[in-house]
């Protein structure tokens, strides 16, 4: 018999976002004067006082395995912000796991929702859908799908700045349906729900769950929380009483303290549903990955508590940013972009120059081609629209959380690029 791995493992798809990042740094230390829109990290340091804190507790040997949810005090700092920032109701320390980087916390998150096989080990199709509106980062759905879920798309189009209506969600949703994914401000669109409309498609999934899906679920992965700049405010789908307890909150620290490396985020639940939720994610973390680590638990909570400044000052650049990529891309031919409003991402819809070939001479049937070019021939990495769902081929995903200056050279060579277009 040949060697083998898992049809699990070889099934699943590379992350799109990972890869570039990782071919831009490769190519970087190759010394190319590479231009690195692909990763979606801050340019901005960790702020101090959470290095110092950290640094303090490996100092004092905080460097042993913790509760398997985090220790008490960080647990309960996150409950009170919580409760007090984002008005989420029924939020204790008993509804809160850290976990390693907010990714863990969707991949607990979803085995723990998601059945991956009935009992005569086939697949138990009585409540599997997962509700993605997309575009959607790319991890969601192969998350999902490692779980047992099955995919069910909701389109969306820039001219709704990328949003699902109620009605579409109310004519999405069936006794399959387990699990509606919002994320607002979305990666990777940038763009937001208003609070009204997350009222409306909070009392759709109420509506929903009292007849036809009694065991639908909201995941809200919230981690641009921090990052808004447009007139859209912030606000917590799980801040809804009446979907509050059917509602799993996934943030961290990684995007608005620039803690990308540090590998925490964390997911909550209200209520007694809430808690069985984290409960069970906690006996597979205690499976898994134990805990996170002690000293880098200081220093988030040091980030939480003392670094409203740092977070204003990378606020407001995100904005500066968001300004300047806008109008620059807005200029060039055949792109069409929606205004970002949270986040640091832009997602030009880039299909009018699809079938055309490019200045090197390849052929540009889709976003993979586009991006594969762009690389090549402008030194330019920017993320294939193919794996934020279907109709992602149209489009590339840029990262603008980087300085002005290579936001305003990137716009010069991908202006080069499309210039040099034939066809
Ligand atoms: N979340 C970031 C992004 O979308 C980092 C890479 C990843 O986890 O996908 O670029």
């Amino acid at each position: 018999m040949a060697l083998s791995v898992s049809r699990r493992a070889a099934s699943l798809k590379p992350s799109s976002t990972v890869a570039v990042m990782n071919r831009a740094k490769a190519l970087k230390a190759q010394g190319v004067d590479v231009l690195n829109f692909g990763a979606g990290e801050p340019d901005f340091n960790s702020p101090e006082v959470a290095k110092a804190a950290a640094i303090a507790a490996l100092q004092a040997n905080q460097t042993r395995y913790i509760e398997t949810a985090g220790d008490a005090e960080s647990r309960q700092l996150l409950a009170d912000l919580l409760t007090t920032r984002n008005g989420i109701p029924g939020v204790t320390r008993d509804h809160v796991i850290i976990t390693s980087g907010v990714k863990m916390a969707l991949y607990l998150a979803f085995q723990t929702l998601f059945d991956a096989a009935g009992p005569d080990g086939g697949p138990d199709r009585s409540q599997q859908d997962l509700l993605l509106p997309v575009p959607a980062w790319v991890s969601f759905a192969p998350m999902a799908e490692l779980a047992g879920a099955r995919i069910v798309e909701l389109p969306t189009t820039p001219e709704s700045g990328f949003k699902i209506t109620p009605q579409q969600l109310k004519a999405a949703i069936t006794p399959r349906s387990r699990v509606v994914l919002i994320n607002s401000p979305s990666n990777p669109t940038s763009t937001m729900y208003t609070p009204d409309e997350l009222r409306a498609l909070a009392a759709v999934v109420d509506e929903a769950a009292r007849t036809i899906a009694p065991n639908l679920v909201i995941v809200a992965d919230e981690l641009y929380q921090n990052i808004v700049f447009g007139s859209v405010p912030f606000m917590s789908i799980g801040s809804v009483p009446s979907v509050a307890e059917r509602t799993i909150t996934i943030n961290g620290p990684g995007k608005s303290f620039a803690m990308t490396g540090w590998r925490l985020g964390w997911a909550s639940g209200s209520g007694e549903f809430g808690k069985a939720v984290i409960g069970a994610m906690t006996k597979l973390q205690g499976q898994t990955t134990t805990c996170v680590p002690a000293f880098c638990l200081a220093g988030m909570r040091s980030a939480l508590t003392q670094c409203e400044k740092d977070l204003e000052t990378m606020r407001a650049a995100f904005a500066k940013r968001a300004d300047l990529i806008y109008s620059l891309l807005s200029g060039l031919p055949g792109l069409k972009l929606a205004r970002p409003q949270g986040a640091f991402y832009v997602f030009p819809d880039i299909s009018a120059h699809l079938g055309k070939t490019s200045a090197g001479g390849r052929k540009l049937a889709g976003a993979a081609d586009f991006a594969a070019a762009l690389l090549d021939e402008q030194q330019m990495a920017v993320v294939p629209g193919e794996d934020f769902g279907t109709m992602g081929v149209r489009h590339i995903r840029m990262s603008f959380a980087c300085s002005e200056a290579q936001l305003t050279e990137g716009a010069r060579r991908l202006g080069v690029f499309i210039a040099g277009l034939k066809g």
